[in-house]
């Protein structure tokens, strides 16, 4: 095959990988519909297909026209890029700035063709309004330097294709100076450069997107299985998944498990309704949450029972001045879903954190129990644990 060949197969390859790549990103949003940025990078992909189909095919067949028309919709298409990039880091498209380059472009492309022809300078306004338009783009993903693996090669990428429109436009103009008879040659196999490394890009950074979103969409998964949809806090899976991964205590501090379970919490739905028995349990998870130290773990195990591993006090006497305060916190708490508000009570069993944990949890239990039998609101505790 002729080199010719190859770069006109190679040229209208591109539209139709993008269109490809449109009608991917549009089925993986439309599957869900939670991941918006996904239709918007659909869009992108869409319009740069467009547009470079409109070039190749010369349509509309005026070079003027053509050219401003097609500059238009790569920039639409870019800043469509930048939206849904961003829309995924929920940052705001810088979109004021991005409409004034893509105003300037166009009227520089006006300007360097119907008043002053000027090719040379269409190619630098052109591919510097681009490069602009991403750079606004990356300048206001700084965060993702430090983010997840698979987000920071996705800044690297984004930093060199952004990188690509400043430096190509040079080197095009290099290359193409002092061409003699090779002229079409050389210039073609600069062309051809061109288009692979527009390609390379175009479907590196489409990969990205596509394994970043698909990894979004199993973290969510992965909440959602361990996370109890009622309160907030981790279910009994969850509890006993973020336990069995925590990093072994190397301090050799005790460590403990604190077990709750709301007083007469069957009365409340009785008397007031299911509803209400549901924000009652909200407001126990958000009471806790304010009052425990952010290293202590909670989890809801049961229908009104909760269980907490205690890894900040450091010792016996901390942990049962947390739980008492725990306690007294959930007594004063108030539920205002009803008129005059209602307040509840709980009580707690402490006792040692080991695993497996199915048996520190009964050692528990026994002290929740006893915690019942003697009058409720309060906190009983294993002498084990005031023994050393
Ligand atoms: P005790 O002081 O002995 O713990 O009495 P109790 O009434 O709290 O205990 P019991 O086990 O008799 O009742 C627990 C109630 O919790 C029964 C059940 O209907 C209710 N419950 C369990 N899960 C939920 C829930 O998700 N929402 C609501 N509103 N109620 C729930
Ligand atoms: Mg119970
Ligand atoms: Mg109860």
């Amino acid at each position: 095959m002729s080199l010719q060949k190859e770069i006109q197969l190679l040229t209208l390859s591109g539209p139709g990988i993008a269109v490809l790549l449109a009608l991917i990103f549009y089925g993986l949003w439309s599957y869900q519909r939670t991941q918006g940025y996904l239709l918007l990078v659909s869009g992108a992909y869409f319009l740069y297909a467009v547009s470079l189909s409109m070039q190749i095919l010369k349509l509309p067949a005026d070079p003027g026209i053509n050219a401003i028309t097609t500059a238009a919709l790569y920039l639409a298409g870019i800043i469509l890029l930048c939206q849904g990039v961003l829309a995924r880091h929920k940052k705001n498209t810088p979109y004021g700035l991005q409409l004034l380059i893509s105003a300037t472009v166009l009227v520089g492309l006006y300007y360097f063709y119907y008043i002053d022809a000027n090719v040379v300078a269409r190619i630098y306004v052109l591919n510097f309004g681009i490069g602009l338009t991403l750079l606004s783009c990356f300048i206001a993903l700084n965060d993702l330097r430090r983010g997840k693996r698979i987000e920071q090669i996705f800044y690297w990428v984004f930093a060199a294709f952004t990188l690509n429109f400043f430096i190509r436009t040079p080197l095009t103009l290099l290359t193409a100076k002092g061409l003699t008879a090779t002229e079409h040659f050389n210039s073609s196999i600069f062309w051809l450069a061109l288009q692979i490394s527009l390609l390379v890009f175009v479907i590196l950074l489409a990969l990205l997107i596509i394994i970043v979103a698909l990894l979004d969409r199993i973290d969510l998964l992965r909440k959602e299985r361990d996370e109890d949809s009622l309160t907030g806090c981790l279910n009994r899976r969850g509890f006993f998944t973020a336990v069995q991964h925590m990093a072994p205590d190397t301090s050799n501090q005790q460590r403990y498990i604190l077990l709750a379970d709301l007083d007469h919490f069957k009365k409340i739905n009785d008397t007031y309704g299911h509803a209400v028995g549901d924000a009652v349990l909200r407001l126990f998870a958000s009471t806790a949450r304010k009052v425990l130290p952010a290293q202590d773990v909670m989890g809801r195990i049961g229908g009104e029972e909760f269980i907490f591993l205690l890894n900040s006090p450091c010792s016996a006497q901390k942990a049962i001045e947390l739980a008492n305060r725990l306690r007294l916190a959930i007594s004063t708490a108030q539920c205002m879903t009803v008129s005059p508000p209602i307040s509840i009570t709980a009580s707690f069993g402490l006792g040692p954190f080991y695993l497996p944990i199915d048996t520190a949890i009964q050692q528990a239990d026994k002290f929740l129990y006893l915690a019942k039998n003697s009058g409720r609101n309060n906190v009983a505790v294993d002498p084990s644990l005031l023994e050393s």
